[in-house]
């Protein structure tokens, strides 16, 4: 059975329609589940008694559940579980601009890069639409906060769950819906071609980051094997189309791995490789963790490393760091759960 949070306002307007019912008890039923976030049909008091059996008996309205939470100052990270027991996680970060979380995409994750600790676990399955969506609506109820801002950064590559992915866009975005602004929305991913191109003609302006972490084929085939599918300057192309088609700015993702991607070379081919894109580049101190062996870059070379780019003309910036102590890089929780 489909669950109700996965389903767009289009669907439910055809629904209606196909049921013999008017259009317009779309919106009605949007604006009990994400205004008034009312958690059972019975309660929709607009929707005929009949249409509330017909919802009922054809898609669920049950949440996920929330297993553990642990808390920082500035974050506060969520292990969900899902209705075949599997587990994802979800971070909530509090800035200065409001509440942003990071959303996974997947239970598991086939891109396999070396440094990442979700990757360990290869995908089970695609997160349905409202398996992302509740992440948030879940979230929102615990914390009696609005969120603001929302990156799509957790557990899995979202864009080998386009559809899904697109979905869940469209659901949160709209304003009945969550009413998260398109333009407080990111989407990251290690460098899926095809979906890159495809993405460009998506109508909503969401953000676009991508997971670059080396300047060249040779460092990058060697700690992310996606790259031997689609290489650096495949992505490249598919990007200058995606600026051109949206006149959007990208970002680029650069996690500084001790001796691998952060020597001063590595930086001066960096900024070379990004001439001339309206983009910019995000420096990521790397999150050690126990299970695997890269090292993070020390400070004295992060500095050095954002000089160059500086230098060069290339906007960067460094990314704050959360979470660190409460196991809130990528898939940490979850390991420690499962005991992987
Ligand atoms: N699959 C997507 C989104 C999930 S990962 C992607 O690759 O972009 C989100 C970001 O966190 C990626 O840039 C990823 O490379 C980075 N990341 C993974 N493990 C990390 C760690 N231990 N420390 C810092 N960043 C990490």
């Amino acid at each position: 059975m489909k669950n109700i949070y996965g389903l767009t306002l289009n669907y439910l307007e055809s629904y209606f329609i196909d049921n013999g019912s008017k259009k317009f008890h779309a919106l009605q039923l949007f604006s009990w589940l994400y205004e008034k976030r009312v958690e059972s049909y019975g309660e929709m008091t607009n929707i005929s008694s009949d249409m509330r059996e017909k919802l009922s008996s054809d898609f669920s309205i049950d949440r996920l559940k929330i297993v553990d939470v642990q808390e920082d100052v500035d974050v506060c990270k969520y292990l969900f579980e899902l209705y075949d027991h599997e587990h994802i996680e979800a971070v909530l970060m509090r800035h200065d601009y409001g509440n942003s979380i990071c959303v996974s995409s997947q239970v598991g994750c086939n891109m396999g890069c070396k440094f990442c600790e979700s990757g360990r676990r290869k995908r089970v399955r695609n997160l349905e639409a409202y398996e992302m969506v509740l992440q948030i609506l879940m979230i929102e109820k615990l914390l009696g906060e609005r969120i603001s801002h929302v990156v799509v950064m957790g557990i899995g590559e979202p864009f080998d769950n386009y559809d899904n992915l697109i979905k869940f866009f469209e659901i949160i975005n709209h304003p009945k819906g969550l009413a998260i602004g398109a333009r407080h929305i990111t989407v990251s991913t290690c460098g899926i071609v095809p979906k890159i191109i495809e993405f460009s003609d998506f109508p909503l302006q969401i953000n676009l980051a991508v997971s670059l972490h080396a300047p060249n084929n040779e460092i990058r085939n060697k700690i992310m094997p996606i790259n031997k599918v689609y290489p650096i300057e495949t992505v490249m192309d598919a990007l200058k189309i995606y600026l051109k088609k949206t006149n959007r700015r990208l970002t680029f993702e650069y996690i500084l791995l001790k001796g691998v991607n952060d020597s001063t070379q590595c930086a001066e081919e960096l900024a070379k490789l990004v001439k001339e894109m309206n983009c910019y580049i995000n420096l990521i101190p790397y999150n050690e963790t126990n299970n695997i062996d890269f090292k993070r870059t020390n400070t004295v070379q992060i500095m050095r490393f954002y000089d160059i780019l500086k230098k060069n003309n290339v906007s960067v910036t460094i990314r704050r760091e959360f979470g660190s102590k409460i196991s809130a890089a990528c898939g940490q929780l979850r390991s420690k759960k499962e005991d992987l």
